[in-house]
C-alpha cells in the first residue's frame, strides 16, 4: 500500500511551498489509492509556536487536503490523533528514538560526542581561516572506552553523532531528479541526538518514515542535502529506504528564492486577502508541473487523475502573482451567486460594512466579473455604503456641458420619482424603463447615463448606472441625483 506523509514543523504558519508539498503528497496518495499521513515534526524546540499545529491542520482543511492519519481538531476544538501508527507528533515519540539511538551506539554506527560548543566554534573558525570545508573533525569518534566512561560518570553533556562512512559514495534514484551520487567524504558526522535528549530531524525522520511504513518521501528540494544522511541511516539500521522525490524550489519573478520580502509566503495571508482555496490550490498545483500543456484550470479530480511525479520539472518554479490573480478571478466568476455572497460577507464585515445583508448580497454581484480577490470587492464598493463626494467637474460627459448634465439629472430624478417601486426589484426593468425614457426625450445615452453614473458613484470608472441604481434602491438613487444636481 502506498503511504505518503506530509511532515511540517509547526513554526507558525504554512508556507505556500508547504502547501504545494502537501498537495502533491495528497495527489500522489489518491492517484495510487494510498494513504496520506500528517506528521508533526516538532523536535526543534526553539522554533515552536503556540497553536502552530492547529494552524497547520486548519490551513490544510481550508485547502481541502484531508490526511487519513495523524493529528486533527475535533468538533470541540480539541487536538486528537487517528491512525494505527501513532503518535504522529514527534515530541510524543522520544522513547522510540532513544531505543534506536541505543541500537546505533551498540552497533558502532553512531558515537557520543562530548565537544563543547566553544570547542566546535573554535574548530569552525580555524577551518574557515584555512579555507577548508566546515565539518566536525571527528575528534570523539574513536574515543577510548575508558575515557568515554569517565566523561559519562562525570555527567558531561554529549550529543550522539552518526559515524558516516569515510569512503565511497551514497546514492539514490530520485523520482524527480534522477540518479544522485554524493561522495561520503563531503558529508558531516551529523548530530542525531541533541544534548537536550531530543532527536534531530535526521534521526526522527528516518525512524518515523520507517515505522510508519512510508513508501514515498515527497518533499522540497531544500531537503536534498539531507537525503544522503538519511540513506546512510537506513543502511545503518538495515532498513529498506523509501523512494525519494524532491520538488523544485519556488522562485520569485527575479528567480531568487521565494521570500517574504518580495510578497506573501503564508497560505493564511492569501486566504485573508480573499483568494479562494480552489484557486490557490489550482495555482500551486501548477508550480513545477502542468498535466496538459497550456491549459490552466483543473479541478481536483483532474489533478489527481493526471498526477505523475516523473513529469515534475527539475528547474525552479516561478511564483507568478499575476497569474494567481487571473486564476482567482476566473474562480470568482465561476461561483454561484449564493456562494459568492457567503464567501464575501466576512470581507465586508472586516472593513466595517457588514450590516445590511441585502445590500451586501446585491453589491457583491456588481464586482464579481472584475474582482481578482474577494477583499477587493468591498474596497471597490465603498461608494455604495458611504455617500460619495462628487466632483462637479466630473459630472458632464466629456463632449457635453454642465447645463446639459444638470438638465438630464433633473429629468431623470423626476422620472424615477414617478416609477413604481417594483421596477427597482430588477436591473433589467430599471434599464428598460430608463432607456425608454431617454429615447422618448430624444437625449443621447452618453450625455444622460454618464452624469447619472457619476452622481451615484462619484467615480470615473465604476459599475454601470442601472446596476448601481438597483443596489442603492429607488430612495437613495433619488437622493444622490439631488445631491449632484445642487452642485451644478
Ligand atoms: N519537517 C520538515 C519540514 O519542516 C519536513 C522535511 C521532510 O519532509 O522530510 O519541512
Amino acid at each position: 500500500m502506498t503511504r505518503i506523509r506530509f511532515a511540517p514543523s509547526p513554526t507558525g504558519f504554512l508556507h505556500v511551498g508547504g502547501l504545494r508539498t502537501a498537495l502533491y503528497c495528497e495527489l500522489f496518495a489518491r492517484k495510487n489509492n494510498g494513504r496520506l499521513i500528517l506528521r508533526i515534526e516538532d523536535t526543534d524546540r526553539t522554533r515552536l509556536v503556540d497553536g502552530g499545529v492547529e494552524n497547520i491542520i486548519r490551513t490544510l482543511e481550508w485547502a481541502g487536503i484531508k490526511p487519513d492519519e495523524g493529528p486533527y481538531v475535533d468538533d470541540k476544538g480539541q487536538l486528537k490523533q487517528r491512525g494505527d501508527y501513532g503518535p504522529y507528533i514527534q515530541s510524543e515519540r522520544l522513547d522510540i528514538y532513544k531505543k534506536y539511538i541505543d541500537q546505533l551506539l551498540e552497533n558502532g554506527k553512531a558515537y557520543r560526542c562530548y565537544c563543547t560548543p566553544e570547542r566546535l566554534e573554535e574548530m569552525r573558525d580555524h577551518q574557515k581561516s584555512e579555507g577548508t570545508q566546515t565539518m566536525y573533525d571527528r575528534r570523539c569518534r574513536n574515543l577510548d572506552y575508558e575515557i568515554c566512561k569517565k566523561l559519562e560518570d562525570e555527567g558531561r553533556p554529549f550529543v550522539v553523532r552518526l559515524a558516516m562512512p569515510t569512503e565511497g559514495v551514497t546514492v539514490w534514484d530520485d523520482l524527480i531528479r534522477g540518479h544522485i551520487e554524493i561522495s561520503n567524504d563531503q558529508i558531516d558526522d551529523q548530530v542525531l541526538l541533541k544534548s537536550d535528549g531530543f532527536p534531530t530531524y535526521h534521526l526522527a525522520v528516518v525512524v518515523d518514515d520507517h515505522l510508519m511504513g512510508i513508501t514515498h518521501v515527497i518533499r522540497g528540494e531544500e531537503w536534498c542535502p539531507s537525503t544522503p544522511k538519511h540513506v546512510v541511516l537506513y543502511e545503518a539500521f538495515g532498513w529498506e529506504q523509501p523512494k525519494f522525490a524532491h520538488l523544485p524550489l519556488l522562485l520569485n519573478r527575479d528567480r531568487s528564492k521565494l521570500s517574504k520580502r518580495q510578497g506573501d509566503v503564508a497560505v493564511e495571508d492569501y486566504r485573508d486577502k480573499g483568494y479562494l482555496s480552489e484557486a490557490l490550490v489550482n495555482f500551486v498545483a501548477l508550480l513545477g508541473w502542468n498535466p496538459n500543456g497550456d491549459r490552466e484550470i483543473y479541478d481536483r479530480q483532474e489533478l489527481v487523475d493526471s498526477f505523475d511525479l516523473s513529469k515534475i520539472n527539475r528547474g525552479g518554479a516561478v511564483f507568478d502573482l499575476e497569474k494567481l490573480n487571473w486564476m482567482n478571478g476566473e474562480y470568482i466568476k465561476k461561483l454561484s451567486d449564493e456562494e459568492l455572497v457567503d464567501l464575501v460577507k466576512p470581507f465586508f464585515e472586516k472593513v466595517g460594512l457588514g450590516t445590511d445583508q441585502e445590500i451586501i448580497a446585491k453589491a457583491a454581484l456588481l464586482e464579481r466579473s472584475r474582482a481578482k480577490t474577494l477583499s477587493e470587492i468591498p474596497a471597490a464598493l465603498l461608494f455604495i455604503f458611504v455617500d460619495p463626494e462628487v466632483d462637479p467637474d466630473l459630472l458632464p460627459w466629456k463632449k457635453s456641458t454642465p447645463e446639459i448634465a444638470k438638465d438630464r439629472l433633473v429629468g431623470l430624478r423626476e422620472y424615477i420619482l414617478g416609477l413604481d417601486s417594483k421596477i427597482f426589484d430588477s436591473q433589467e426593468l430599471i434599464e428598460m424603463e430608463l432607456l425608454g425614457f431617454i429615447t422618448k426625450m430624444g437625449w443621447t445615452n452618453a450625455e444622460t447615463l454618464w452624469p447619472m453614473r457619476v452622481a451615484l458613484t462619484g467615480l470615473s470608472v465604476s459599475p454601470g448606472p442601472f446596476e448601481v441604481a438597483w443596489v442603492l434602491g429607488q430612495k437613495v438613487t433619488i437622493q444622490r441625483l439631488e445631491s449632484a444636481i445642487v452642485k451644478l
